[in-house]
């Protein structure tokens, strides 16, 4: 598969709450290879945002990351200072957010954010504008467009602006946190097709978020399944749709009429996520899992690597090897 453009390793993120601190990313491992879409799926709370805001390091306060490294094109972005975190930032990675309303700036026009991103990072004045116009194109707005202020746009206009303004500088990877879930279904499947069909021809990297299970599998290489801050199975998205290993994720999927067809019953998992003030011993799964047994009370399991791509963190697998 060749280096990956980023690599995760035991990375754990707190919020210093005044009840005391919450761990909502603990000692997470990942990796993402060039060229690939990962997605990174879980019920909400489950440390999706936080991991995404951790590896741009634009976490909000009261969160704090204590612990681990995230590697990108060789360099620790946790270790980085302002300055070098300014140069990665958009040039080589890059965020689109739910709302591209709230990232996009109300009393600029589309064409002038767009030049200032361009501007920025060194593209002379004479410049922006073709690029600007190019980067419309890519993402299906018309050029006319350029002279709106975001207010002037549906939401699905301003999602492909985000996307446009993500992509201005060519970055490794794109990390998109439910860039989509405020749309209609349609604008939903286009804006993605869109954004899979400029990952083929320029190769970038992208980390998709989302809690819709069924969109993840049909967009990304891989998925990775999160559980109260913990990073619980990944493994190919065929391979997870098909056989997935961790009861967590069996019960996500159980959950999904359509994967399974009319004849089998849709089942929720019962039961809610912990609080992660103060998450159950051992498994945090265990409250929920039909297939626990005592071990599951008291220990916890370790993330253990099952396949060449696949790992998952179950007391059930381990020593399962393919
Ligand atoms: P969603 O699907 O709803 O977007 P998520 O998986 O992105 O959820 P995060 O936003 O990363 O989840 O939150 C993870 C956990 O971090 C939450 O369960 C919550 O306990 C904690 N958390 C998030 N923001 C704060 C905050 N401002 N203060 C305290 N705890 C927080
Ligand atoms: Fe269920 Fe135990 Fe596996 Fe956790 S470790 S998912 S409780 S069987
Ligand atoms: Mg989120």
């Amino acid at each position: 598969m060749g280096d990956p453009v980023l690599s995760v390793r035991d990375l754990c993120v707190d919020y210093l709450t005044e009840a005391g601190p919450v761990r909502a990313v603990d000692r997470v491992s990942f990796e993402v290879a060039r060229g690939e879409v990962l997605g990174i799926a879980g019920e909400s709370g489950s440390g999706k945002s936080t991991v995404a805001q951790a590896l741009l390091r634009i976490l909000p306060p009261p969160a704090v990351i204590t612990g681990g490294q995230a590697v990108f094109e060789g360099r620790d972005l946790l270790r980085m200072s302002e300055p070098e975190l300014r140069a990665v930032r958009w040039r080589r990675l890059s965020l689109v957010f739910q709302s591209a309303m709230d990232a996009l700036n109300p009393v600029l026009t589309i064409g002038e954010q767009l030049a200032d991103t361009l501007r920025a990072h060194g593209l002379s004045a004479g410049a922006t504008r073709p690029r600007a116009l190019e980067l419309l194109a890519l993402v299906g707005i018309a050029p006319d467009r350029l002279a709106s202020f975001p207010h002037q746009l549906s939401g699905g206009m301003r999602q492909r602006v985000g996307i446009a303004i993500a992509l201005a500088l060519e970055p490794a990877l794109v990390v998109l946190d439910e860039p989509t879930t405020a749309l209609d279904v349609i604008t939903e499947g286009e804006i993605l097709q869109r954004l899979l069909e400029l990952r083929r021809r320029f190769g970038f990297s992208v980390i998709f978020i989302t809690h819709d299970l069924m969109r993840m599998m049909q967009i990304c290489d891989r998925v990775a399944v999160f559980y109260s801050g913990r990073l619980v199975e990944v493994a190919p998205a065929v391979e997870l749709r098909a056989a997935p290993r961790h009861p967590y994720t069996q019960g996500l999927l159980r959950a999904l009429p359509s994967l399974y067809g009319c004849d089998e019953a849709q089942v929720s998992i019962p039961g809610a996520p912990p609080s992660l003030l103060s998450p159950p011993p051992g498994c945090r799964f265990h409250p929920r899992c039909a297939q626990a047994v005592d071990l599951c009370r008291t220990e916890e399991p370790r993330l253990a690597q099952l396949g060449e791509r696949s790992a998952a963190a179950c007391h059930l697998l381990e020593g399962a090897v393919g």
